[in-house]
């Protein structure tokens, strides 16, 4: 398809659907929603794709793919006025925010993009459809505006968007004194039982604005969509639809549908800080199903403590491993205790240090990979369940410890690493309570354990995987959702149309 075709007369315009995609700025937003841009343009839908100048070079490999396949995806660039938000130059997306006080200003300031992209579509003929980041609340307005429906966008698990909204419907952390208290979530078919520390709300912080529009932008959507599969959650979707009356999509994993290619996973989120014929030949030449994966995402700062700690366990467990040590976690102390302290030395025959952005899918989804030790981040899981790994778990804040009774509890393919307080996000030192090395050592020996537990975890595990794969296939569950969310945006844009829009 031609991209000329959005500048064409009202009636060309219309014959092609046009989806503008709006992700927020994060790594595990941003990543995911790449990936469903390129399945919408691969089904013939043109797509705008709205980003910034940072995010855009840390998407420039994606970027250049699509435009080589010659896929319908404009790369819509919009100034990110730093100084004028009062950001250091170049905090772009939320792994670049440097203090609590800075977050703030970040989540506060993203609407100042609802003029520049008011602007850009006022060029266009109307869209089709926003699809937008939940956490985005700014785009209702725009979509109101544009007299266009909206979708939003979650970048997690529908089962823990149907708990933080039960736990919120149903008012049942009010008056709690004590964070640790723990409480049954209410409105599930099973027993999950959490506590407040571990599902936060940003009450009582500067965010508590943020957080009440994007709720409300959320319950006005049109619709969600989700990076999942029915078969996964099909529980939690069913109530979600029935709850809240709004159709929810999930047409995931959308890892599988564009990376196929070694190349293409490698690139994913960012440039990989490691070769990929290094990493490979050197996966190539472990077992199968031999070596753990260790990292914690893209946001979550650990610090060089909890990092000895948890590489000593993985020394003292004897099983080959790749530890991933981002960028923000690097420090002098750390490089001291690997090479200095001898750590690298000692390990080189079994283990890899990764020193910055790791390809992370492409190592998941290599065979000698057998387990994943995660901060359940929802793309880190879902990438892991694609590919039939299972999981040891370590929550660090946001959805991450409903996610991780999804793996442990319901799915049973993973277990835990018993964390029970949240760190708080964006704020230095954030690790309440340092999980001693010996506590990482007993949880890798459980999870690469051959004996009938670990058996069955990696059956259920390789089950999942399939049932994945099948999903996203043609005639799939997530393959059919996708085809019905391009059907249903035109019958949406009819309907809100007949509303007409707020301001043309
Ligand atoms: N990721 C990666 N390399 C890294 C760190 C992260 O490729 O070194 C990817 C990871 O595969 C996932 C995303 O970044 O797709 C992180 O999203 P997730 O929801 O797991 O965690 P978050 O970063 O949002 O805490």
């Amino acid at each position: 398809m031609e991209e000329h075709a959005v500048t064409m007369d009202g009636e060309s315009c219309q014959s092609t659907p046009h989806l503008v995609l709006v992700p927020f700025f994060a790594p595990g937003h941003m990543i995911p929603m790449v990936d469903i841009a390129r399945l919408l343009a691969e089904r013939g839908v043109l797509v705008s794709f709205i980003t910034t100048p940072v995010n855009a070079t840390r998407t420039r490999t994606a970027i250049e793919r699509s435009q080589a396949l010659g896929l319908p995806i404009r790369f819509v660039e919009l100034p990110f006025p730093c100084a004028e938000l009062g950001l250091p130059e170049g905090c772009e997306s939320v792994d670049l925010v440097p203090s609590l006080d800075t977050g703030n200003k970040f989540f506060n300031g993203l609407s100042i993009l609802r003029e520049p992209l008011a602007a850009y579509l006022r060029q266009q003929c109307r869209p089709s459809c926003i699809i937008s980041d939940m956490c985005h609340p700014w785009t209702q307005g725009l979509a109101n505006e544009f007299g266009v429906p909206r979708l939003a966008f979650h970048a997690t698990c529908c089962f823990s968007v149907l708990c933080h909204r039960n736990i919120r419907q149903y008012k049942v952390t009010d008056g709690f004194a004590d964070e640790m208290e723990s409480f049954v979530v209410p409105g599930l078919p099973h027993r999950v039982e959490i506590t407040k520390d571990q599902v936060p709300f940003f009450e009582g912080s500067d965010l508590e604005r943020y957080r009440n529009e994007l709720i409300e932008a959320d319950e006005t959507s049109d619709g969600v969509v989700f990076d999942s599969f029915y078969e996964l959650e099909t529980l939690y979707i069913d109530s979600y639809q029935k709850a809240t009356g709004k159709k929810a999509w999930a047409v995931g994993p959308v890892c599988f549908y564009n990376n196929l290619d070694v190349e293409d996973r490698a690139a994913r989120g960012d440039k990989a800080a490691v070769d990929s014929r290094f990493y490979l030949s050197w996966l190539d030449s472990r077992k199968p199903g031999s070596v753990i994966l260790i990292s914690f995402g893209s946001l979550s700062h650990t610090p060089p403590s909890q990092i000895i700690e948890i590489g000593m366990g993985l020394e003292a467990s004897g099983n080959p491993f790749i530890l991933v040590i981002k960028a923000n976690d690097q420090s002098q102390e750390l490089e001291d205790w690997l090479l200095q302290g001898g750590f690298e030395e000692r390990t080189k025959e079994r283990s890899l240090v990764i020193r910055g952005w790791a390809p992370q899918l492409a190592i998941l989804s290599h065979p000698a990979v057998g387990g994943f030790v995660s901060h359940c981040g929802w793309n880190s899981v879902l990438e892991a369940i694609s590919v039939g790994v299972p999981m040891i778990t370590w929550p660090l804040f946001a959805d991450h410890f409903l996610i991780e009774r999804l793996v442990v509890e319901v799915l049973r393919v993973g277990i835990s690493i018993e964390v029970k307080r949240q760190v708080k996000w964006m704020v230095s030192g954030q690790f309440r309570k340092l999980v001693k090395r010996e506590e990482v050592e007993a949880a890798v020996r459980a999870l690469m354990d051959g004996g009938v537990e670990g058996q069955e975890r990696r059956e259920r595990a390789r089950l999942l995987a399939e049932t994945a794969r099948r999903a996203a296939e043609v005639g799939g569950s997530s393959h059919e959702n996708l085809t019905s969310l391009i059907r249903d945006v035109s019958l949406l844009r009819a309907s809100v149309n007949d509303k007409g829009p707020e301001a043309t």
